[in-house]
Parts: structure tokens; C-alpha cells; sequence
């Protein structure tokens, strides 16, 4: 059974009114909502139901429809974004979006980046809305921003969404459904996608892993959960990249541990996301010590002459230990700052000498 994107909490009520006739839902869905609500989200969930084999308002997860959308292959799923919206866009979207954007090379040549959707990407769509599907019963075109649709490209859109074809779907996504011309909207069964409470926020920050006093500065910065979510774990990245950039030049300069900063950071990260990636270095390490290949993920040019002056013996020793210390941790057996000091200290012990 493959992936199937997640049902939120906050979107159940839009789903059910949405799909309670599945077999007659509208050929033009616009869905609004305010950044970070999920209507990306809700749109790949709707877009995989309309391209499953089963046709129920639910994605199988199991039919040849469902497996080609999670792999982000799927021939009759078409997404049209603009070249802004790449940064933002869910990466299951990502490989679809290309299809109907300059490659790489020619955007990188070009030094600008296209905040429209264009005529062109329209035209392509068009195409491809006249042209019989591939192997669902159904073909998908999710456009969003549909507001940064350059006007020719909206008249141009407006064509086919006059009078779409029985097998042609087309899912619309906005925030600014003000600016969005009158006659898109009178095209399209308009749904919108209400914020969730600070309940269900809490609920499914919960869910995801986080703890209180991160769910609390979530909920008090007045984001969205899915914008704090990816935000806090783009914040605990950060934090582990610099971890594991002190800890190697540490152990570059003769085990001069700054203990104070490091055990800080690593408890800004989180306990357990920390020795995590303490773990990871210590594969680094090992792997460069024994094949000396150079580990890109470590962007420190004396890595590997560093991973050669340590001890594979007790770099393994204490990979084993950290292990063990995260399932204590778990348990809840272990003072948390004192484990993680404790471990930052093992550190100063796996050189060669001594
Ligand atoms: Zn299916």
C-alpha cells in the first residue's frame, strides 16, 4: 500500500462535502484558504482519488492509478505552476510541475525568475485536455497559483473550462480569490478551506512528534501547523548541521571540546534528533576512516584527514552507546541534558591516542 496524503483534521468537513457524491463531483473544483491551510494537500488527495482505479472518494493506495501517483509518475496528473512557486510547492508535486516549465538549465541561463503561470503552460494543458488519457479513466490538471495566471493565459483557461470533457478534472488552488477573474470563478464549484482551531492544532502538532513547549511556540506565533511544523524542523536542521560542524572541528583541534555550546545547541535541536545525528557522523567518520572517500554531506575539507586520526573501535563503541542511551532515553530513564552532555564528552575519547 503506498502513501496516501494525509487527510488534516481541519480539511474533514471540506472532504466529505466535497466527495459525498463522488461519482458527480464538479469538473472544476477552486479551493481557497489562507497560506499553510493545506490546500495542496487536500488537492493531491483529491487528485489521487480521481485517478484511482477503485473510483471511491477515498485513494485505494493499492491499484496501478495509486502506485504511479506516489512514485510521481502518473501520465494523466497535470500540475502548472509558476517558476516562484517551485520553493513552495509539496515535493510530490515537484517532478509533476516540471513537465510544464522551462528545464533547469534554460531557468538558470535565464536569471529571473517567472512569478506567472503563462500562455504557453496553458496551451501545453490544453493539449493535453483534448488528448485521450493514458491509462486512468480520468485526467487531472492542478493549477495553483491560479492568480498568477497572466491574463491571456486565464482567457485561455476559461475555453476549456466552458466546457470541459467528461474525463477532463481540473483542481484550482488560490489564497486571493478577490483578484481571480469572475468568470474563472463562475466556472468552478468554489470550495474553501477553513483554518484549524487551536485544538486541532495542538492535536496534530502531537501526532507529528513535537512536545508541548514546541506545540505552545508554535501555537503562540500564530502559524499555521503545517508552517510551524516545517519551520521548526528546518530550524532542528540547522541546528544539527552546526552541532556536527563544532563537533568535527573539535575533534579537529586537538579535542578542544567548547562543552557549554555544544551541549546548548544540541538540547535547541532536541535531545533525541541530536544523537541522532551524532550517530550519523559517526558513520561519516568510520566510512572515511576506512575507505577514505571523502563524505560529502560534511563540508569540511579536512574531514577525512580528521576521520583518519580517530579509532574505528571506539567510534563503534560509542555508536552502540548512543543507541542505547536514545531507547533510555524513550523510556524516560534518563536525565536528558546530563545524557546528552555525557555523550558529547565520549567524544573527546575517540582519537587515537589515549
Ligand atoms: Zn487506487
Amino acid at each position: 500500500m503506498v502513501e496516501i496524503p494525509e487527510l488534516l483534521p481541519w480539511h474533514s468537513t471540506a472532504w466529505a462535502a466535497l466527495t459525498k457524491s463522488f461519482d458527480r463531483i464538479a469538473h472544476a473544483t477552486l479551493l481557497t484558504g489562507s497560506p499553510g491551510v493545506g490546500k495542496f494537500q487536500f488537492a493531491s488527495r483529491l487528485a489521487m482519488a480521481l485517478l484511482c482505479d477503485a473510483a471511491k472518494s477515498q485513494p485505494c493506495g493499492e491499484c496501478r492509478g495509486c502506485h504511479l501517483f506516489a512514485a510521481a509518475t502518473h501520465p494523466d496528473l497535470h500540475v502548472i505552476t509558476s517558476e516562484l512557486m517551485l520553493n513552495s510547492i509539496a515535493p510530490s508535486m515537484l517532478a509533476y510541475s516540471h513537465r510544464y516549465l522551462d528545464d533547469e538549465r534554460t531557468r538558470s541561463k535565464r536569471k529571473t525568475v517567472r512569478p506567472n503561470i503563462l500562455i504557453s503552460q496553458v496551451r501545453a494543458l490544453i493539449e493535453q485536455a483534448n488528448t485521450a488519457s493514458h491509462i486512468s479513466k480520468n485526467k487531472v490538471f492542478l493549477i495553483a497559483p491560479i492568480d498568477a495566471m497572466t491574463d491571456s493565459a486565464s482567457n485561455s483557461l476559461l475555453k476549456v473550462l466552458e466546457e470541459p470533457a467528461q474525463d477532463n478534472f481540473f483542481i484550482l488552488i488560490t489564497e486571493n480569490v478577490q483578484i481571480l477573474l469572475p468568470t474563472i470563478a463562475s466556472r468552478c464549484q468554489t470550495l474553501h478551506l477553513s483554518d484549524p482551531d487551536a485544538n486541532q492544532s495542538r492535536q496534530w502538532l502531537s501526532v507529528q512528534g513535537l512536545r508541548d513547549q514546541e506545540i505552545n511556540s508554535i501555537i503562540a506565533s500564530q502559524k499555521s501547523p503545517l508552517l510551524g511544523l516545517r519551520m521548526f524542523r528546518n530550524n532542528v536542521l540547522k541546528n544539527s548541521e552546526k552541532l556536527n560542524e563544532l563537533v568535527i572541528t573539535a575533534l579537529k583541534s586537538a579535542n578542544n571540546f567548547d562543552m557549554l555550546s555544544l551541549v546548548n545547541l544540541a538540547m535547541e535541536a532536541g535531545e533525541n534528533e541530536s544523537l541522532l545525528t551524532l550517530q550519523q557522523l559517526i558513520v561519516g567518520l568510520v566510512k572515511s576512516n576506512l575507505t577514505s572517500n571523502s563524505q560529502p554531506m560534511y563540508g569540511n575539507s579536512n574531514f577525512e584527514s580528521i576521520a583518519e586520526s580517530l579509532d574505528v573501535c571506539k567510534m563503534l563503541l560509542l555508536y552502540d552507546h548512543i543507541g542505547k542511551v536514545r531507547q533510555e532515553m524513550r523510556d524516560g530513564s534518563l536525565d536528558r541534558k546530563l545524557t546528552v552532555e555525557d555523550v558529547l564528552l565520549a567524544f573527546e575519547n575517540i582519537g587515537r591516542v589515549g
